[in-house]
């Protein structure tokens, strides 16, 4: 039956690409599009996971990383930046639902160790202006697709923050330090926790995150986005 109204859906409200528009066979990127995204692939860096030839990058190396690994799904420039933004700005649900099947390819080397799924969470007053996090809409379609366990309530995002932009590194790594915290009811001692977001820039939000959640007793925090900034100053001599 669920086969039958997919087929009657199909008829009338064909799919299309996501990026263009262009009808598609199946929900997603049509070739040309696909053709068009950096999807990440080895070789990339052992814990942050940007597409560089090192084993672990200079920022890595020079850094202290608490998340243990980070996974991206393609580079944010172009066409992939161009999804992300649509993602956050209208139709999250469809956005959400391939993003999943996406991440959940890529987290498929240490699935088995994950206890739960957390969001990077974002502040009420931005939520509230939204109507929603996407992240969390990502990480319920995740769900759906991995089996894994979905826990919203383990990080909270305490404090509001500035903009992130407008900071230099050290200001926003202070920043970040004090805007979350971790859910005192919920016991994540020795739990393997695999943070979600849609976008990993700098890193530093993930990280802050990633710090609180381990010292909180979590034994292992992965990182899964969508995409990911490249560093410029990781490619070339610092
Ligand atoms: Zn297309
Ligand atoms: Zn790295």
């Amino acid at each position: 039956m669920v086969g039958f109204w997919k087929r009657v859906k199909d008829t009338l409200l064909p799919p299309r690409c996501i990026c263009c528009g262009e009808y598609v066979e199946k929900v997603g990127v049509c070739d040309n599009c696909w053709g068009g995204i950096k999807w990440i692939s080895e070789p990339k860096c052992k814990i942050c996971g940007q597409p560089i030839e090192d084993e672990i990058c200079k920022y890595c190396i020079a850094d202290e990383n608490f998340f243990d690994r980070a996974v991206s799904v393609m580079v944010y420039e172009g066409l992939a930046r161009h999804l992300i933004l649509k993602f956050k700005d209208c139709e999250a649900t469809l956005y959400a639902s391939i993003f999943a099947k996406w991440l959940n390819r890529i987290i498929q080397d240490f699935l088995e160790e994950i206890d739960f799924i957390v969001p990077v969470p974002i502040s009420f007053k931005r939520r509230f202006k939204r109507k929603y996090n996407q992240t969390e809409l990502l990480c319920i379609e995740l769900q759906k697709l991995s089996g894994l366990k979905y826990s919203p309530e383990i990080l909270i995002k305490s404090k509001e923050t500035a903009m992130q932009k407008s900071l230099n590194r050290e200001r926003r790594r202070q920043n970040l330090r004090k805007s979350f915290s971790v859910n005192e009811k919920i016991s994540i001692k020795d739990k393997v926790i695999l943070l979600i977001d849609d976008v990993i820039t700098t890193g530093a939000t993930a990280n802050a995150c990633a710090e609180l959640l381990k010292k909180a007793g979590a034994s292992k925090v992965y990182v899964a986005t969508v995409a990911r900034v490249i560093l410029k100053s990781t490619i070339s001599n610092p």
